[in-house]
């Protein structure tokens, strides 16, 4: 049986969590304690292996402890678990008030991509922008979330991208289809698609502050709805789709 990357980072956390060296056999025994189905030899050529990359080193008998290049990648890896689990976390919508959060969070960052990428955006990122807003309506809702993303994307700003396909995930399409039906119930649908194209126009015209200010008044228009659209009685309809949309 091979070694995973999993049981590499489980070791590594575990080393550096324990005192003094460990042992296969210990180190065995804390993996299957965390549901890895893994025998000793396995452990044994995973714990060769992380000594031929020079993150443990033998002590003979009593075990490995991690080098110092073998602490630096563990506490790596504790930041990147823990990052995305901050993430996870946020995209984890539960309620009203939750779906209202993440659009008044996606305000804030959507407004610079708008205004960086009418700054910086590339001739072919532009043509992109303006193929998916050609045509509107109901069938579009991967073109809307497309375009979302590649605003963010054509930010040229890696801050903004870094957070943008972290907030854009592939699991948002289903968000993206709760926040069409809301648009269909409030007859908002067709200003949403011509918002699209005012902020495609500015982005084209290299207009950051009218890039900045239309993306604002997008999204402002989207909590609105949303929040009327449950204000109206709809409360537990998004309770319900967001429950059925497993993000995490
Ligand atoms: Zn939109």
């Amino acid at each position: 049986m091979r070694h995973t990357p999993a049981m590499e980072s489980a070791i590594l956390a575990v080393m550096s969590d324990h005192q003094g060296p460990v042992g296969a056999r210990a180190a065995a025994r804390y993996l299957r304690e965390r549901g890895f189905d893994v025998s000793e030899s396995t452990v044994s050529r995973l714990l060769t292996d992380l000594d031929e990359r020079a993150l443990t080193r033998s002590l003979g008998k009593k075990g490995r402890i991690l080098t110092e290049e073998g602490v630096r990648v563990a506490a790596n890896q504790q930041l990147d678990s823990e990052r995305a689990s901050y993430f996870a976390d946020a995209l984890n919508l539960r309620d009203v008030h939750d779906l209202v959060d993440h659009l008044a969070g996606r305000r804030g960052i959507e407004r610079e991509a708008a205004r960086a990428a009418a700054l910086r955006a590339r001739p072919e990122e532009l043509a992109d922008l303006r193929a998916m807003v050609e045509t509107g309506g109901e069938a579009r809702w991967r073109e809307r979330l497309a375009f979302h993303k590649t605003i963010g994307h054509a930010s040229h700003n890696k801050q903004i991208q870094a957070i943008t396909t972290s907030l854009f995930d592939d699991r948002l399409e289903l968000l993206e289809r709760l926040l069409m039906m809301i648009g269909v119930k409030q007859d908002a649908l067709a200003r949403w698609d011509q918002e699209h194209r005012d902020i495609v126009a500015s982005i084209s015209d290299r207009d950051a502050d009218g890039a900045e200010r239309l993306m604002v008044v997008h999204l402002d228009g989207m909590i609105r709805e949303t929040e009327q659209f449950a204000n109206s009685g709809n409360a537990h309809v998004i309770h319900t789709l967001l429950a059925e949309i497993d993000l995490a």
